[in-house]
Parts: C-alpha cells; sequence; structure tokens
C-alpha cells in the first residue's frame, strides 16, 4: 500500500498516519519529522533546514529529497509506505514519482483530508508534543487533567509537554498560506492520474480513521 496524505497543517496527517501504522503495519515517512530530528540533531542537512522551517516556508526541494530517497531505499518500506507532508509542491510530486517508477512501485492513493481553515488553527494551537517520547496530543481533545493520569512509556512519569516553535500564530500563518500556493495544486495534479480520494477530515478522530480506510479500499 503506497500512499500519500494531503492536507494542510492541523488536518491530522500525522495522527491518522499513526492509526495506519497500526492498521498495515507499513511505516509512516513524515519529512517535517526527519526534518525535526536534523535540526535537533544539529546535521548539516539540519542546519540548511532550519531558518525555512522557523519561517513556515518550505525547506529546499533538493534537501528533502535528498531525505525521501534514502529514506524509500530502507528495507521497511517493501511493503509501502505513508508519505506525511511529502510531496508539498508539484515539483517534489513530478520527482516522486520518477523515483517509484524506477522501482516500478507506484503511488496507489492520494487521500485529500479537509478540513475548515478555522478548525485548523484551533487545532494548531493545542498541539503539544512530549519531549520524551514524541507522542502528540491535542489540548483540546486531551485535556492537561486527563493526560497527567497517563504514563510517558519513556520515563514512567507524566508527559512533559512543549509546543512546537513552528505552532505560533505568525508562523501558521505563513504555512498556512504556503500550503495554499504550493501544495493545494497537488490535488489536480494526483485528481488528473485518477488517484485523488477526499474524505471529511473534521470531526472524532476515529470517525476520520474509518472514512480514511473506505477511502483507501476505493
Ligand atoms: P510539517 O511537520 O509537515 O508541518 O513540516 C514542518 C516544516 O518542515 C514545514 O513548515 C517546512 O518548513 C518543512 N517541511 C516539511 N516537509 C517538507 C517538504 N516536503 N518540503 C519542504 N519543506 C518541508
Amino acid at each position: 500500500m503506497r500512499i500519500v496524505l494531503l492536507g494542510a497543517p492541523g488536518s491530522g496527517k500525522g495522527t491518522q498516519s499513526q492509526r495506519l501504522i497500526e492498521r498495515f503495519h507499513i511505516p509512516q515517512i513524515s519529512t517535517g519529522d526527519l526534518l525535526r530530528a536534523a535540526v535537533a540533531h544539529g546535521t548539516p542537512l539540519g542546519l540548511q533546514a532550519k531558518e525555512a522551517m522557523a519561517a513556515g516556508r518550505l525547506v529546499a526541494d533538493e534537501i528533502v529529497l535528498g531525505m525521501i530517497r534514502e529514506r524509500l531505499g530502507e528495507p521497511d518500506t517493501r511493503d509501502g509506505f505513508i508519505l506525511d507532508g511529502f510531496p508539498r509542491n508539484i515539483a517534489q510530486a513530478r520527482a516522486l514519482d520518477e523515483m517509484l517508477a524506477q522501482v516500478d512501485q507506484p503511488l496507489e492513493t492520494v487521500v485529500q483530508m479537509n478540513v475548515d481553515y478555522s478548525e485548523l488553527s484551533r487545532r494548531i494551537a493545542g498541539r503539544r508534543t512530549c519531549t520524551d517520547c514524541g507522542k502528540v496530543v491535542n489540548l483540546l481533545t486531551s485535556p492537561p487533567e486527563t493526560l497527567e493520569h497517563e504514563r510517558c512509556p519513556k520515563t514512567g512519569q507524566s508527559h512533559r509537554l512543549y509546543q512546537r516553535p513552528d505552532d505560533n500564530e505568525a508562523t501558521v500563518a505563513e504555512r498556512l498560506r504556503v500550503y495554499e500556493a504550493q501544495t493545494r495544486p497537488l490535488i489536480d495534479y494526483y485528481r488528473d492520474q485518477g488517484l485523488l480520494r477526499s474524505i471529511d477530515a473534521e470531526g472524532d478522530v476515529a470517525v476520520v480513521s474509518a472514512r480514511l480506510e473506505q477511502a483507501l479500499k476505493g
């Protein structure tokens, strides 16, 4: 199963990817996660990516494509993968098509996750990550009182939550603008290839998962 999840920041791509991993036993490949790890480790790629990420702009295609090429070469992607946050523009989508054509493993489905602008901003404002285990939670659906009782699998204590630096209001506005200008055209690109399915990605996480699974069944 070779899938792309397409949607604006806050549309739930990461959350739904986690559920698909458990359901289909295929890895999630998130360029955002790969880039954040590179920044955290201070690698040369991370240093190059840092400024664009902090400003909410796209990181240069050659950096992202290099990461994707390397990741898709790993053996755990043999039975499929979920691409989350990649491709982000037409040039990346074309490069991905070429990469996959070379190994005769074309994309099977692209699911567009639709969420209203106001709901996206609300979700992003509530998003927090655990410093220790990396779990992403949302204060809207998991209020602090509930989270207090949950143990971090790494420390055995309550999660230590932080807000992603690019989830602040000004950067989010820029990320949404970049999505509209550069990523939204991918909807037509994949529709023309006959790969696009669209789902309503608002509402309960489990309900959205059910819609997603239905879309993947075709
Ligand atoms: P995300 O976690 O997907 O929201 O990505 C966070 C940030 O990483 C984005 O705002 C971009 O700066 C960068 N990024 C992630 N994926 C890509 C990509 N495919 N192309 C360019 N930049 C990306």
